[in-house]
């Protein structure tokens, strides 16, 4: 859908305090599009809250000065936001606790959007929630300063990465080169979230590769960031986002997953596929979820009996045998 809801407006026009929620792991989409929401918002005299990541991902901790809002909530708000969650579990509450009574509105483009809000604005076409919100920002006759620009710039950039995955269409390029006319800087912004590597995450790079393994004369490969290695090299699981984009710039790969050892008996799965391999399948059986080509779930099992479940569920969906 990608009329914006009128009850949408109508919500942001009457209150006068919001919350404004990202998801858990909180990625350059749903930050970059809640700090351009808390800003705008914030200019055209609103109060605005956001209960979390009062930390933010080291590649976008530039961006933290974009923002003010974060932390206390106070006990009266008017309405709730949540930007690119795909259902309610999906976000990040932080310390706060959700109010009863208190209209709630979802903003996402997941297709598998299950519509938890009082009010929906869910469009799977969007390349990214970014886009959304900048045509909301559009509609509500909003500023548009060089900030919010450049955080807007980074839910797109990031989610279609780097202009390059199939969500990639002309909307996500024409208001990329809006947002520039902002005040984005492409090479600034490129250069502190893809050339800004710590050493912990050049090393998380190494293991990853290290060890990978590949089923099927390679059409599925899996990349293993596993707790001993971690340990042993001193980095942290945290610092790995983009490194499954190895995996898919592969010859022949159709399927891949990062697997990685947050702690023993509980391993986080990244899963990327190519154009008609619906891969949120899987991740959907292990409770997780996401897009066709990009999702991700939570297994709390050894790492090896994870991906020999992976490995299984993705055979089944390829009709392998
Ligand atoms: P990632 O591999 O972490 O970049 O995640 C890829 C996509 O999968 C993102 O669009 C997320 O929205 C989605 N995703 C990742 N983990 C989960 C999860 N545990 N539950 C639902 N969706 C997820
Ligand atoms: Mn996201
Ligand atoms: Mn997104």
């Amino acid at each position: 859908m990608d009329k914006i809801p009128e009850k949408l407006i109508d919500l942001i026009e009457k209150s006068d305090s919001l919350v404004l929620l990202s998801h858990k792991n909180s990625d350059g989409d749903s930050l970059g599009s809640v700090i351009a929401l808390e800003r705008v918002l914030s200019k055209i005299g609103k109060h605005i809250y956001v209960p979390a990541p009062v930390v933010f991902p080291q590649r976008y901790s530039f961006m933290h000065k974009y923002s003010n809002g974060w932390g206390n909530v106070p006990d009266k708000i008017d309405a709730l936001l949540a930007v690119d969650c795909s259902t309610a579990d999906r976000i990040d509450w932080g310390d706060f606790e959700k109010p009863d009574n208190v209209p709630f509105a979802n903003i996402d483009h997941h297709d598998g959007n299950n519509n938890f809000g009082d009010i929906n604005w869910v469009n799977p076409s969007a390349p990214a929630a970014g886009t959304m919100v900048y045509k909301l920002i559009r509609s509500l006759d909003a500023p548009i300063d060089k900030e919010t620009a450049s955080s807007l710039y980074v839910a797109i950039m990031t989610d279609t990465g780097r202009f390059s995955f199939n969500n990639t269409n002309s909307d996500a390029l024409k208001i990329a080169g809006e947002l520039v006319e902002f005040g984005a800087e492409p090479k600034f912004l490129t250069t502190n979230i893809y050339f800004n590597f710590s050493e912990g995450y050049l090393r998380n790079i190494g293991i990853a590769l290290f060890n990978s393994r590949s089923f099927h004369r390679g059409r599925i490969l899996f990349l293993t960031l596993d707790r001993a290695a971690m340990l042993s090299f001193s980095t942290s699981p945290e610092d790995s986002e983009g490194i499954i984009d190895f995996a898919m710039s592969v010859r022949n790969v159709d399927v891949a997953a990062l697997f990685k050892e947050i702690a023993p008996n509980n391993i986080r799965v990244s899963f990327r596929s190519r154009r008609g391999i619906n891969i949120a399948k899987v991740a959907e059986y292990f409770d997780g979820g996401g897009h066709p080509n990009a999702a991700g779930c939570t297994i709390l099992s050894n790492l090896v009996m994870a991906q020999t479940a992976v490995l299984e569920n993705i055979r089944k969906l390829l009709g392998y045998r």
